[in-house]
């Protein structure tokens, strides 16, 4: 990257830069993805463990156990989630999209969990739509709840 992608939350209390690109950016509509945001879904990205730096605020994360093998982290100030990391994918970290300055960068390639989608929000792209997880989940082994 030219120049690293930065982001931050909702009050301005804690910010991040990716130390590389993000991949596998997709659309979530799970029911802890409506709850964590307040949204009908978010978008999440990958990038590398520890390739997401905290620049500002780290001591104001917090976090909390989102299901049996994962846990979500935000901003304790304000609320703003940030991260999804999950037991079974220990070599990744999930981060929300539309916390970067500039959520262009990242466009979201698929749906998950398509079965959970709440029926107003209606997107009109045409992007594959999963039921639950993608097919080709990294180290999923069976697991059935949202993340
Ligand atoms: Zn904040
Ligand atoms: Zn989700």
């Amino acid at each position: 990257m030219d120049k690293p992608l930065t982001g931050g939350c909702a009050c301005g209390a804690v910010r991040y830069e990716l130390k590389s690109p993000p991949f596998d950016a997709g659309w979530c509509h799970c029911r802890t993805c409506q709850r964590n945001s307040g949204a009908p879904a978010m978008v999440f990205a990958s990038v590398p463990a520890g390739h997401l730096v905290w620049t500002r605020g780290a001591d104001l994360i917090r976090a909390f156990a989102s299901s049996g093998f994962g846990h979500r982290s935000f901003c304790g100030a304000c609320g703003t989630p940030f991260l999804m990391e999950v037991d079974h994918q220990p070599e990744t970290v999930d981060f929300s999209v539309a916390t970067l300055d500039d959520p262009a960068a990242a466009a979201p390639g698929f749906h998950i969990f398509w079965g959970s989608r709440i029926p107003w929000f209606e997107p009109k792209d045409d992007l594959p739509r999963h039921e639950k997880f993608r097919p080709d989940t990294r180290g999923l082994a069976g697991t059935e709840p949202p993340e």
